[in-house]
């Protein structure tokens, strides 16, 4: 590996980024990340399995660009798609490189396990997604967790009120049979869940399954869809927690939680065995503590 020195005045940038392609050793593919991560200053979390790679990790320009590079050259691919967001410093406190079983997992044995190569719901660009929501027949279906949608969703969407992704199958089969004969559109933040979820629906007999190609951050970028349509802001499992999409029909639809003022601050309550994630205006923060509710409040105090 050639020596790397990290500039530090150079901006930052956050990648987002997953690829369902094989990975004969993750083992030595994880320690070849964990390194060149180290050695190039980047922070982050990185899944690999045999079944791909997916990751979100922020540096230097250069040490990211460096990264894509090296990434997409030891998995002898160009079909990667990075994400990228300029940030004022590191997104991350730390890195975190780990071999799992999935990449992304819905729980469910191995003959039932669903392979994205095999079984997928239709691609749908941007442009597509945004001229097929405006169409009443479709159903939008959120397929992220409900503290993600909470923060932000399309308008219209149907947000399941799971906090794993692994609680879809039994969530869908409950509630959700009867819109086997319905158009589906399914979106997540960056694409990589709806490949499973919406291969998963097609298994269970919906007919005509669809998804939000690049998810979420992809249409936010995109500049004829410009995040048209999406309410709030997009749930990110990084220091930021929420991110802009729309610049064209944005509206906040979150409130503070304690005095109901419109706010996106989304932080998690200071009393520790509770740890909700809340909306709570910086007014309300710094008058009452960061908490849920005065219960809250009281146990934290009685506990100290
Ligand atoms: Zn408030
Ligand atoms: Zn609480």
């Amino acid at each position: 590996m050639k020596q790397f020195s990290v500039n530090m005045s150079d901006p930052y940038q956050v990648l987002l980024y997953y690829l369902y392609t094989p990975i004969e050793n993750p083992d030595k593919f994880a320690k070849w990340q964990t390194d060149f991560c180290n050695e190039h200053d980047l922070k982050g979390r990185i899944i690999i399995a045999e079944e791909g790679i997916n990751g979100t990790v922020s540096g230097t320009k250069d040490s990211t660009e460096a990264y894509i590079e090296e990434t997409l050259g030891l998995l002898e691919t160009s079909k990667m798609e990075f994400k990228i967001d300029s940030n004022n410093g590191h997104a991350f406190k730390k890195l975190s490189v780990k071999v799992r079983p999935e990449i992304v997992s819905l729980h469910l044995s191995k003959e039932q396990g669903i392979k994205p190569e095999e079984i997928t719901g239709e691609r749908l660009s941007p442009e597509q997604f945004l001229a097929e929501m405006e169409n009443e027949d479709v159903l939008l279906l959120d397929g992220r967790n409900k503290y993600e949608s909470d923060l932000g969703r399309f308008k219209g969407a149907i947000c399941p009120p799971i906090d794993n992704f692994r609680d879809f199958p039994e969530w869908i089969r409950e509630n959700f049979s009867d819109a086997k004969d319905k158009r589906i559109l399914s979106y997540c933040t960056g694409g990589i869940r709806c490949e499973k979820l919406s291969g998963f629906l097609i298994k269970e007999g919906f007919n005509s399954v669809a998804q939000l190609d690049g998810g979420i951050i992809n249409y936010g970028k995109d500049s004829l869809a410009k995040g048209k349509n999406f309410d709030g802001q997009c749930y990110v499992f990084d220091q930021r927690i929420g991110v802009e999409v729309n610049s064209t029909n944005p509206k906040v639809i979150t409130a503070c939680r304690r005095c109901e003022i419109s706010t996106q601050r989304y932080k998690n309550c200071a009393y520790k065995p509770c740890n909700l994630q809340i909306f709570i205006c910086e007014k309300c923060e710094s008058e009452k503590g960061r908490f849920c509710d005065e219960n809250c409040q009281l146990s934290a105090c009685s506990a100290k």
